[in-house]
């Protein structure tokens, strides 16, 4: 069984131990079996160390609870006797602010609005708890965050012991977990106890300013995300930079962001309600010129057309215009869009269909609709007053 050196000391960076064993894998890496080791592996929601062991690089550390060793996965075979282990020290650094900071956040929870904690997760970029609540609202983050951020400035004292379980049980400690016997208990002074095996600061001031992030609904809990020490510095630098391009890009001081994008959202959605109004009077005046080409005595006719411009649904307006006219048959296209709409009053015949897929296909173009309406597309090599040609051909046949 390994002697855990974190258990007593989160802050010892290099240790000497013997190595009792090492043995390949197939992949090719080397698990390694220490008397002594102050290198945490992966376990209560909290990744394993990285760093040396001799000339040897870590790459995975685990707890092998057959028989109580922990596993180190290295990159090079290692020999027996003596070794030099030393950790990757802002890895752990790291990992004691977001670990520590999570005790301080649980125990925030749940003595402001009794939410236990159920699971915590420490990430690579954030770090998260799941929340045993009715619901969390912006309120009990704010609060959260505020209480917790208190003990950091109170710098309380963290203490570990080893209890034995029924001594545990007697204490006012925040969650009991299932492991039996001795118990190692992490006592943060006047505000939290909890038995836990993760790597944690010595005092509270240690971990940093504790940021709360994104909360979601998550499988019947409330996920919290939250960052703390270094990473909260790195997030707030992170939004302070995102914040400020957004208020450069639109001119205004950094707080009139909120007001400045809500004001230009309404501005946009009227601008919209314009431009529809807009399209839709250019495409009666549109149809109105087309219609008045082919005379009002002839009593309809077939109207084929190209706009230099205008999208798939500026031709359907056109078009659905035209066909409002008796008699009439059209064949309208946008050469910018390569876009084709062909349709045909109710009283005319002809299937318009079939009369889009006839000129349209040989051209390698796509597009269907109804025997009344059809709307296509052609591909780049196309010459759109060619197809136009052809279809005058089609429909006058
Ligand atoms: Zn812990």
């Amino acid at each position: 069984m390994t002697e855990r050196l974190y258990y007593t000391d989160s802050f010892l960076r290099e240790f000497d131990a013997r190595v009792l064993s090492c043995a390949q894998r197939p992949d090719g890496r080397f698990e390694v079996v220490l008397d002594r080791t102050a290198f945490y592996p992966t376990s209560g929601g909290q990744p394993h160390d990285l760093g040396r062991l001799g000339e040897a690089g870590i790459t995975e550390v685990y707890d092998r609870e057959a028989d109580g060793e922990i596993v180190h996965i290295v990159d090079g075979p290692l020999p027996a006797g003596p070794v030099l282990g030393t950790i990757d020290w802002e890895r752990r650094l790291d990992h004691i602010q977001q670990h520590t900071g999570q005790h301080l956040l649980s125990a925030a929870f749940l003595k402001l609005f009794h939410f236990p904690t159920v699971s915590f997760h420490l990430g690579r970029e954030i770090s998260t708890i799941d929340l045993d609540a009715p619901s969390v609202v912006p309120r009990h983050m704010a609060e959260a965050e505020r209480l917790a951020n208190q003990a950091v400035c109170d710098d309380r004292l963290i203490r570990v012991s080893f209890r034995e379980r029924e001594e545990v049980e007697k204490r006012d400690v925040r969650k009991l977990v299932a492991r039996e016997g001795t118990l190692r208990l992490v006592e943060i002074e006047g505000f939290d106890a909890q038995p836990c095996g993760g790597t944690h600061a010595a005092r509270t001031g240690q971990v940093g300013l504790i940021l709360l992030r994104k909360v979601e609904r998550q499988k019947g809990f409330w996920r919290v995300e939250f960052v703390c020490g270094a990473r909260a510095v790195a997030a707030a630098r992170g939004d302070w930079e995102a914040l400020g391009a957004a208020a450069r890009g639109i001119g205004c001081g950094m707080a009139e962001v909120p007001a400045m994008v809500a004001k230009m959202l309404e501005e946009r959605k009227s601008a919209h309600r314009d431009r529809s109004w807009l399209a839709g009077r250019l495409a009666e005046l549109e149809a109105a010129a087309l219609l008045a080409r082919i005379g009002p005595a002839e009593g309809g006719g077939t109207i084929i057309h190209a706009f230099d411009d205008g999208d798939a649904g500026f031709l359907r307006q056109v078009a659905a215009r035209l066909a409002a006219q008796a008699g009439v048959r059209a064949a309208i296209a946008s050469r910018s869009a390569r876009q084709f709409v062909f349709a045909r009053a109710k009283d005319v015949a002809g299937d318009m269909n079939l009369a889009l897929r006839d000129v349209l296909a040989p051209a390698g173009g796509k597009g269907g609709g109804s025997a009344e309406f059809a709307q296509g597309t052609a591909p780049d090599a196309a010459n759109v007053d060619d197809l136009l040609r052809r279809a005058r051909e089609r429909l006058d046949r």
